[in-house]
């Protein structure tokens, strides 16, 4: 029987030192690097080789050691890092595509993520089949000769669908194209290339970094597509150039070796607020109720240490009473007002006028989405029936 994926201890076991035997490895500042041989140059720009670095568009020794972890937190070959979640996204997409190809998406999606698919892709004659990917049927139908890769988000932003990623993986295989999942709410919950995703990305400005003070993102996949990415000739990394800044990566290489602990503490707080709210009779939607129509599928799908998630969502109805609700919540110190979420502190949004507004209204209405939700992202708090009992006074005023 195959061990299974174990990706707190897999980056705990990492060590990495630095100059004169410092216990994180030095960081590089430089954006270029000396040669003895001219023809070594020549030879990198071929081909990779080990422990060599020509430029820092291309490999720096920070990001690969940040990639190596990343490796280690996906069980995936190898990894690579960009400067945000939608460099990871769209480098991976225009990587995989040619004009005339076709991507078979997730209709719950992050807004720019919908966007890049929907107003951008076109530009290249790229096209897009948004539909409902927890229906195997509705892929199947809309999977064509020319589709070149399924996506989705193993949890969705923001209604918190759970895609089913081995039953997803199956079609993709069959039908040769690529798997590629957006495992940005649920690092280290989900272990989506273990279930059979081809290609993990991340927006590391979330969770994986988790203190809301830079923009990130990676990719995670095969030593051989990874080493696509930045081939001198055509790797869309190499040629877009959104590379990672080297004393951004040390701080988010830093952080990683905490989201074990961290992932749970989110869980368990939204878990705890999540239920108690349920309880008391607000539209929540949240994994880890039974009522959440993936509940079950989560269970079968999840390592179960880091529970269901630090996300939930209520529905307030109305936009008014969304945004009141939201500012009570801000004036009372639950959290702060704004767009993202996997900070130490307490996000929350609308995501109908804000993060998912680029997805048109009739589609946003079909998939559920209305002006009322507001998404939660609960933070570390040590005391959750504390917030509980806050955001329940916060609701009690709205109502
Ligand atoms: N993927 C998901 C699921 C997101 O929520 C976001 C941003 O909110 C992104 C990707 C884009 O990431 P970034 O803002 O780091 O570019």
């Amino acid at each position: 029987m195959s061990k299974k994926l174990q990706p707190a201890d897999n980056i705990q076991d990492l060590q990495y030192f630095g100059e004169f035997g410092g216990v994180n490895p030095s960081i590089t500042d430089s954006s270029t690097f000396t040669f003895l041989k001219a023809g070594k140059m020549e030879e990198i720009f071929e081909h990779e080789i080990e422990g060599c670095y020509l430029y820092s568009r291309h490999w720096n020794p920070m990001n690969k050691y940040l990639s190596q972890a990343l490796a280690q937190l996906e069980g995936t070959e190898s990894a690579s890092v960009t400067g945000s979640g939608m460099a990871a996204i769209t480098n991976v997409i225009l990587q995989l595509c040619n004009a005339g190809d076709e991507v078979v998406s997730s209709r719950t999606i992050y807004g720019g993520t919908y966007a890049f698919f929907k107003n951008f892709l076109p530009k290249f004659n790229i096209t897009t089949n948004f539909v409902d990917t927890t229906n195997m049927e509705l892929v199947k139908k809309a999977i064509t000769p020319n589709t070149k890769i399924i996506y989705c988000e193993t949890m969705s932003n923001p209604m918190l669908e759970i895609s089913n990623i081995a039953a997803l993986s199956k079609l993709a295989k069959e039908h040769n194209c690529k798997l590629v999942v957006d495992n940005t709410f649920s690092p280290m919950i989900f272990s989506p290339s273990e279930m059979g995703a081809d290609i993990v990305v991340h927006s590391m400005t979330k969770f994986i970094n988790g203190m809301s003070d830079c923009v990130a993102g990676c990719i995670c996949g095969t030593k051989e597509f990874i080493d696509s990415l930045s081939d001198v000739n055509n790797g869309a990394s190499m040629l877009l150039g959104p590379v990672l800044d080297s004393f951004r990566s040390a701080g988010i290489l830093k952080n990683l070796r905490t989201l074990h602990i961290r992932m749970k503490q989110h869980s368990a707080n939204a878990l705890h607020i999540a239920s108690k709210l349920d309880q008391n009779g607000f539209k929540i939607t949240y994994p880890g109720l039974a009522n959440h129509p993936q509940h079950e599928l989560m269970k079968t799908m999840y390592n179960e240490e880091f529970g269901f998630g630090g996300l939930f969502v209520i529905d307030m109805i109305t936009k008014e009473r969304a945004n009141v609700l939201m500012e009570e919540m801000q004036n009372n110190n639950v959290g702060y007002l704004a767009v993202s979420l996997g900070s130490y502190k307490t996000l929350f949004s609308a995501p109908g006028g804000s993060t998912s507004s680029e997805i048109p209204e009739e589609e946003r209405k079909q998939i559920g989405l209305t002006e009322g939700l507001v998404r939660v992202s609960i933070g570390l708090d040590n005391n959750p029936e504390r917030t509980y009992q806050v955001i329940k006074q916060c609701l009690d005023k709205v109502s």
